[in-house]
């Protein structure tokens, strides 16, 4: 089995970072806030968040706030609670939440509850269970849950619950990994894991793996670097993480590295990018691979990050 290059991946990152306008970046543009929190939680994972320069990041991320409180994808661009979420966790990385004004923030998260509990990810409507958990693991970060109605928030994951174990982005939708980290990490915010069979997600998820070791999404998908993030961070807050093969699963997300140009994609002899290198790096921590800082599975952020902010400034 090879190594994690690791420092390719750091150079891989930078090099992506300093390519700001080149065409695809144009074409990522709305994404960016999102791009910067998987490229820069891939560097400090690699323990090399120090390569970047934390005021042009935190300038850069203020200007991209809106007058409600949310944050757009860029400058310029209309907010959305996922830029926010990505916002804040950059602004944790960088031990930089101080800046934010908290109230701002929280009354815009908030403000995309509906009346049965459940999260619209903009003012335009569309309802999703990722917006809750969006919602519950940015107002946590922040210490403001009691801005929103938790238990209905709670009582409308639950509903979402289906006869596999899984939950789907509305009631009675298919039931899908990335949906069921997001309805798991919820749940584990929020003190709720009583509410899931965790021996029957369990089973469901640990089905997710595939010969090559990698893990799919559903059933009949192709194994994917980024579901090593939702199954195992699922499986890992569940108890149910020793039902897969983790060495199968490190070597699948090892084998879809580029070992010469850095950055990992979704399955071997694709073609990199930052998301993928983000949730292969991520996942590599979840498995414990030596060299990488342990990832909290609930709020995916260094666990070191996570302490910081409920425990204070004990670790560094
Ligand atoms: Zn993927």
């Amino acid at each position: 089995m090879g190594e994690l290059a690791g420092n390719k991946h750091v150079e891989y990152i930078l090099s992506v970072e300093r390519r700001k306008d080149d065409f695809h970046s144009v074409l990522m543009e709305h994404l960016r806030m999102n791009g910067a929190y998987w490229g820069l939680a891939t560097l400090d994972l690699l323990g090399k968040l120090d390569a970047v320069d934390s005021e042009d990041v935190v300038s850069w991320i203020m200007k991209c706030q809106h007058e409600s409180g949310g944050f757009g994808g860029n400058i310029g661009h209309d907010p959305h609670v996922h830029y926010t979420l990505s916002a804040v966790q950059v602004l944790a990385l960088f031990d930089k939440l101080d800046v934010l004004d908290i109230n701002k923030v929280t009354g815009y998260v908030a403000s995309l509850q509906k009346e049965d509990g459940s999260f619209s990810g903009d003012t335009w409507g569309e309802v999703d269970t990722r917006f809750s958990y969006i919602a519950i693991c940015c107002l946590s970060i922040l210490k403001r849950l009691d801005s929103m109605d938790v238990e209905k928030a709670v009582k409308y994951i639950v509903s979402c619950k289906n006869m596999d174990g899984g939950f789907g982005c509305t009631p009675g939708g298919e039931s899908h990994a990335g949906q069921i980290l997001c309805c798991v990490g919820a749940l584990a915010i929020t003190g709720s894991l009583h509410h899931i069979d965790k021996d029957l997600l369990g089973w469901w998820l640990c089905e997710r793996q595939v010969k090559s070791g990698g893990l799919n999404g559903r059933p009949e998908k192709l194994p994917d670097v980024c579901y090593s993030w939702w199954v195992l961070s699922s499986l890992i807050m569940i108890d149910r993480a020793h039902w897969i093969d983790k060495e199968k699963l490190i070597k699948f997300i090892l084998d879809s590295q580029d070992t010469e140009n850095g950055g990992i994609s979704d399955r071997p002899d694709d073609a990199v990018d930052v998301y993928h290198t983000y949730f292969g790096v991520a996942g590599l921590s979840l498995l414990e691979y030596p060299g990488v800082k342990a990832i909290d599975p609930a709020y995916a952020l260094p666990v070191n990050v996570v302490e910081r902010i409920f425990f204070g400034r004990c670790s560094t």
